[in-house]
């Protein structure tokens, strides 16, 4: 299965360069550029940590010598930043005493190459730290993947949906969230066999990865329940979304049984705009909905909005 983009994929890496000459940015740029990799220039550190706290980069090349805000304070500052301090820094610097050396790797970097550097060596060293960056991220990613679905699990979306909760209150953003549930779920295992409901939770996943967009979250909440994080969804627009979804899996033939359909309910609480509910409210609210939707007949969505509070609004203008 492709995963698509609003799942765990291993992104094409970023290059970030902080160094104050350019003659160093026009060298990498252009030696760099055969490589399957993007890259990115500060020219001095304070523009440096801000691109790497926007961008992420999967690799840091910092010089040390440079006005305005040494390396080493740069370094120190990416480290404390809980968004940065796990992209590594290979430092780049005319400075060839042990001292400085010892220093850069207390603070943090994982590599130290002295100026002029060779650039094949340069290259071997930034390969080698991006080998080992994409398998930590994979080897990360993967405690946070469900093994059947290839969806994010719960352990992922708890933490997940706990950020977006806040990320909406505090700027005031349209946020909606749903619980999907396949219908008579037992009865397919029951009467079909294990392979059979184990196809059902996979062609949900599928379902579900082609309905969302890059904004969306898709997770495995446990058996056969889903939930779906949608920022900057109003309840009407996730209302939408959810109905594809929901057509699309009542109209899928099962080659394991291709005269019984499958088919989901779903629970879906949003808000507009700026609102105060805690994350577990939020979700209860979805919860009961889907009840809702199971209680009056199933393979139906029951969507309600959750009430925007001046006080978030008022956060958000000021
Ligand atoms: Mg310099």
């Amino acid at each position: 299965m492709t995963l698509d983009t609003s799942n765990p994929t291993i992104a094409r890496p970023i290059v970030l360069i902080v160094d104050d000459s350019p003659d160093v940015h026009r060298l990498l740029k252009a030696r760099l550029r055969v490589e399957d990799l993007d890259v990115l220039s500060a020219e001095d550190g304070p523009a440096g940590i801000e691109i790497a706290r926007q961008a992420h980069p999967s690799l840091i090349l910092l010089d040390l010598d440079m006005p305005v805000m040494d390396g080493y304070e740069v370094l120190r500052t990416l480290k404390e930043d809980q968004s940065t301090m796990n992209i590594p820094v290979i430092i780049l610097s005319g400075l060839q005493n042990a001292q400085d050396k010892v220093t850069a790797f207390d603070l943090g970097a994982i590599d130290y190459v002295t100026k002029p550097f060779d650039i094949a060596e340069l290259k071997v060293r930034v390969r080698s730290a991006l080998r080992m960056q994409q398998l930590i991220q994979m080897l990360s990613q993967r405690a946070q993947i469900d093994g059947l679905s290839g969806l994010w699990n719960r352990r992922y979306f708890d933490t997940r949906w706990t950020e977006e909760v806040s990320r909406g209150a505090r700027h005031g953003r349209a946020l909606s969230v749903a619980i999907l549930d396949l219908d008579h779920f037992k009865s397919i295992n029951d009467t079909y066999g294990h392979p059979a409901g184990d196809a059902a939770i996979q062609g949900m996943a599928k379902i579900l990865q082609a309905a969302c967009r890059q904004s969306d979250v898709a997770c495995r909440y446990g058996g056969e329940e889903f939930v779906l994080i949608m920022t900057d969804t109003a309840p009407k627009d996730a209302l939408v979304l959810c109905e594809r979804i929901r057509a699309s899996l009542e109209g899928t033939i099962w080659p394991m049984h291709p005269d019984r359909r499958v088919t989901i309910s779903i629970g879906v609480a949003g808000s507009a705009g700026a609102c105060d509910a805690t994350p577990d409210a939020w979700l209860h609210t979805a919860d009961q909905n889907l009840y809702t939707a199971k209680k009056s007949g199933r393979n139906r969505i029951v969507c309600s909005e959750l009430p925007t509070n001046t006080t978030g609004k008022l956060r958000a203008a000021g």
